[in-house]
């Protein structure tokens, strides 16, 4: 799934490439792409794009009169869409401009979930916004803390959590507990202060980071693309101590870790061995 780096370097490049266009329509290419009824898209028609935005993981394609909040799930992608071909694969909505160029919302995967929601006014006080934690880009200690004083979790969990914090996934969650030196099953409400702090600094770090190479490209990366220190790294070295890159699984994703780095040199019983970590 895209997260946060993969989101902002797509929202920025389309801004650079289609703000300022025209809408000329919007069109939902499937019956549940489209996820709002009122206000319709064609308020937006006739009006010059203003940018297309993120929060969390989702992409905001405003116009003046009302925003397309757009999530693309697991193998969503909105781009330009070169052929404009009637049936296009995978094909979820098209916002055609007068210039004559467009930008299509497709799905290759199977389940469709992907989807616009047309909204006018506070995005924050509407779905699909609403109820989102603060954005992972500009969390402060304040936020964070604010965060983790909620209900204890697991800190893996608590961060793909997007009520809690918006915009991180498992890639990034693996790669900051990593950076952070904080196991991934350490209870939320136990951390130290300056555990807090490596926190902070990890998310920041990552996402730069992540960021960074997501802007050298000209089309958002695979998941296979984006590396890690430890996310896909199982058996492998960890690239600050040298210690063997350990797996828990679970049934749709997996939790890499560096004892050495991260569990004071205790291996985790893999959740395929054990129940203890459910
Ligand atoms: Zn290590």
């Amino acid at each position: 799934m895209p997260e946060l780096p993969e989101v902002q370097a797509q929202a920025e490049r389309l801004t650079a490439a289609f703000a300022g266009a025209e809408l000329e329509g919007f069109r939902a290419l499937t019956f549940t792409a489209l996820k709002t009824v009122v206000p319709g898209p064609e308020v937006a028609v006739g009006q010059p794009l203003e940018s297309v935005d993120r929060y969390g993981k989702y992409l905001l394609v405003r116009f003046a009169p009302a925003t397309f909040v757009v999530h693309l799930m697991q193998g969503g992608r909105l781009e330009p869409d070169e052929k404009q071909s009637a049936k296009p694969r995978g094909g979820l909505a098209r916002w055609r401009f007068a210039d004559g160029r467009a930008v299509l919302l497709s799905e290759q995967s199977k389940e469709k979930r992907a989807g616009v929601w047309v909204v006018a006014g506070d995005l924050a006080t509407q779905a699909p916004l609403l109820g989102l934690g603060p954005d992972a880009a500009t969390l402060d200690e304040a936020e964070l803390r604010e965060a983790l004083a909620g209900p204890s979790m697991r800190i893996h969990g608590l961060l793909r959590d997007q009520r809690r914090v918006a915009g991180i996934g498992r890639r990034l969650a693996n790669e900051i507990c990593h950076r952070a030196r904080i196991s991934p099953f350490a209870s939320s409400g136990k951390l130290s202060d300056d555990e807090v702090g490596r926190l902070l600094d990890a998310i920041h770090a990552c996402i730069d980071e992540s960021l960074a190479v997501e802007r050298e490209r000209t089309a958002m990366s695979k998941s296979a693309d984006r590396v890690g220190a430890v996310y896909h790294r199982t058996g492998e070295p960890c690239p600050v101590c040298g210690d063997t890159v350990r797996a828990v699984e679970y049934s749709t994703y997996t939790v890499n870790y560096c004892p050495t780095c991260q569990t004071a040199g205790k291996v985790l019983a893999d959740n395929t061995t054990s129940k203890f970590l459910k």
